[in-house]
Parts: C-alpha cells; sequence; structure tokens
C-alpha cells in the first residue's frame, strides 16, 4: 500500500508548493478562516500550516493518513456535485509517504490536542498526547528524503519559494474571507488580511496580491447568460506582476479554453497579438463541469465547452468594444 502510495505521490506531490496547495485547500475544506503557511528553505526543510478550522478527532488522525479515506465523499452524487476542494483522499497518505509528517490536532469539542506522526514507506503511524489550540498543524519536513530521484528535481530555495508565493496569491484571490500569513526563513513574507466578499473587497484584495494599479485600473467585467456568470477584472496593458488568474466555481484553474476565449476577444479588437492580465472568476453549474480531469486538479472539462468559450469571448469582446483606451496607437 505505500508503495501504491508514492506512486500517487509522484501526480499530487511534484514540489513543496503542491504540498502547500493540497494542505491548504484541506484547511479551506475544514472551515479555516486563519491559514498561516510557515517555510524554511523554499519547503525543503520545512512546510507547516497551521488553521483555526474544524480539526481532526483523535480516532480519525490514522485514518487521515491513509490512502482513500476521505471525510468528503458521502455519496454517489457528491461526486457530480462536489463542493469541497478535496475529495481523493490521497493527498496526506501521499505526503506523508515522501516525508516526515506530523499532524496535530483539536476540534473544538475534544478537550486534549492530539498528534499523529508518519514517517516514509512504512506506515507506522504513533499517535500521542500534545497541545494546540483549536484548529490542526500539519507540518512536513524532508520532502522526498527517501525518494533521491524526486529530491534531484527540485529547484533552488528561491525558485521552490516562489512557486508557493505565487500559489498562495491565487488562493488569497479565490477566499477573500480569509487570513493568509506566509513566512520564509522565519521572516514575514506575505500577509493577507480578510476583507468583505463585495466588489470593493476584491479590489482591496487584488491590491494586496497584484498592486494597487491593477484592480484600480483594471476593466471590471460582470456578465450573464444561459446559467453562466463572468465576473472580475481585465487589465489590456501588462502590468509588472502580469496576473492570469482565472477560476471555476471559486477554484483556481489553468484553462486553456478561457485563456483562448480572451485572447481571441483582445486580438480581434486590436489586431494584434495581445496578453492582457486578468483575474476573473467562472460561476458555472457544477453538474456542468468535471473537475475530477487531473489528480492536481488545475484543470476543468466542460459539458457544453463551446457555450462556455463563446459566452466568455462575447463577454469579453464588449467589455473591449467599450473601452476606448484599447484602441491601439
Ligand atoms: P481529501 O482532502 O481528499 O479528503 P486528504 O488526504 O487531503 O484527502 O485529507 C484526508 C482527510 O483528513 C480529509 O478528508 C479530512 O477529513 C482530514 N483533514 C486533512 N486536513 C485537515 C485539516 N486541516 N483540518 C481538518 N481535517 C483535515
Ligand atoms: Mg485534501
Amino acid at each position: 500500500a505505500r508503495l501504491a502510495n508514492q506512486i500517487a505521490a509522484g501526480e499530487v506531490v511534484e514540489r513543496p508548493a503542491s504540498v502547500v496547495k493540497e494542505l491548504v485547500e484541506n484547511s479551506l475544506d475544514a472551515g479555516a478562516t486563519r491559514i498561516r503557511v510557515d517555510i524554511e528553505r523554499g519547503g525543503h526543510k520545512l512546510i507547516r500550516i497551521t488553521d483555526n478550522g474544524s480539526g481532526i478527532v483523535k480516532d480519525e488522525l490514522t485514518l487521515a493518513l491513509s490512502r482513500h479515506a476521505t471525510s468528503k465523499l458521502k455519496t454517489l452524487d457528491d461526486l457530480e456535485c462536489i463542493n469541497s476542494l478535496g475529495f481523493r483522499g490521497e493527498a496526506l497518505a501521499s505526503i506523508s509517504s515522501v516525508s516526515r509528517l506530523t499532524l496535530k490536532s483539536k476540534p473544538a469539542q475534544q478537550n486534549e490536542a492530539w498528534q499523529a506522526f508518519a514517517e516514509g514507506r512504512d506506515m507506522a503511524v504513533q499517535v500521542q498526547p500534545t497541545a494546540h489550540p483549536d484548529g490542526t498543524t500539519i507540518e512536513v519536513k524532508d520532502l522526498f528524503f527517501n525518494t533521491p530521484a524526486r529530491r534531484k528535481f527540485l529547484r533552488t530555495e528561491k525558485t521552490e519559494f516562489n512557486h508557493i508565493d505565487e500559489l498562495l496569491k491565487r488562493i488569497a484571490l479565490s477566499r477573500f474571507d480569509i487570513a493568509i500569513t506566509l513566512t520564509h526563513n522565519a521572516k514575514v513574507v506575505r500577509q493577507y488580511r480578510p476583507v468583505s466578499a463585495d466588489d470593493a473587497g476584491a479590489v482591496k484584495r487584488i491590491a494586496q496580491v497584484a498592486g494597487k494599479g491593477f484592480a484600480s485600473q483594471g476593466m471590471h467585467l460582470q456578465s450573464g447568460d444561459q446559467g453562466l456568470y463572468l465576473h472580475g477584472w481585465i487589465m489590456p496593458q501588462q502590468t509588472q506582476t502580469e496576473p492570469q488568474y482565472t477560476y471555476v466555481n471559486g477554484r483556481m484553474m489553468r484553462d486553456k479554453l478561457i485563456l483562448h476565449a480572451i485572447r481571441q476577444a483582445f486580438e480581434e479588437h486590436t489586431q494584434q497579438a495581445q496578453v492582457p492580465a486578468f483575474v476573473l472568476y467562472l460561476e458555472v453549474d457544477p453538474r456542468q463541469v468535471d473537475v475530477n480531469v487531473h489528480p492536481a486538479k488545475h484543470e476543468v472539462r466542460f459539458h457544453q465547452a463551446r457555450l462556455v468559450h463563446d459566452f466568455i469571448l462575447q463577454a469579453v469582446q464588449q467589455l473591449v468594444a467599450s473601452e476606448q483606451t484599447l484602441i491601439p496607437q
């Protein structure tokens, strides 16, 4: 079973940022409103995520670390209509199979905190009492210590840390209500404070993430049709930070179809290849998208791809047509 975990780990755990992604998504699924991410040496040495979420009861600590144990899918119907970010139940198992992982947790309804420790391939999870406030801390040390081939693919501390920073920017733009703190080698690097879920909040959060210029100069888009709703900000001229972020039902996605539609609208209008910067949110009926395409869940498949593409194309076409500033000099 541990070998299977290591194979699965290859898909889910590519680098420190993929560990951070899985762990932060778990924190969000657990209803956390405050998440702290501590990184040492680009994540090679330590990745620690602390949240104030619902926690894991003592009896489920070991289960949380085993493969295909998820508390999030209850019926087959859930698979069609997934609301939580994780649902495969393999992230913790995969991560612990290639690291030294400590899981500490205290649900509010439980008086004491407990911790579980798992190291590498042998799945002898030790459970013992510990001290922890309500919520969960997961500490991942010495990533890939037992898989030298994979460790070789780790880049410099700085590069790996940049990937983590970039990932947290994307997450910060998907959940305005969450406070996120990021430290590297014990120094605070980012501090995203909670903002309201409306446009005013979005502008503040985007300013925290992508700089003030983007949110204040970006064109605001808002368009709905046939069960699809698109809103967000587009900046025709590239900014220094050049964010190109898209979210589908609140999940960050790197979707070719969406990107293609945006580009096409811009190129038609300006008659030149142009890559705008954007932060866009698309809402679709969850039954119309399949998020189960790739284990790392960056990709979606739309059941009605053409419809979605053309809807986005039109929405952006209308926006750029209304903007004088876009006419090329
Ligand atoms: P999945 O997220 O797909 O269910 P994971 O391996 O990521 O699988 O996590 C396994 C289980 O551990 C989750 O289903 C959840 O019950 C529990 N869990 C993991 N992280 C947390 C957390 N930060 N807070 C509360 N529960 C958690
Ligand atoms: Mg998960």
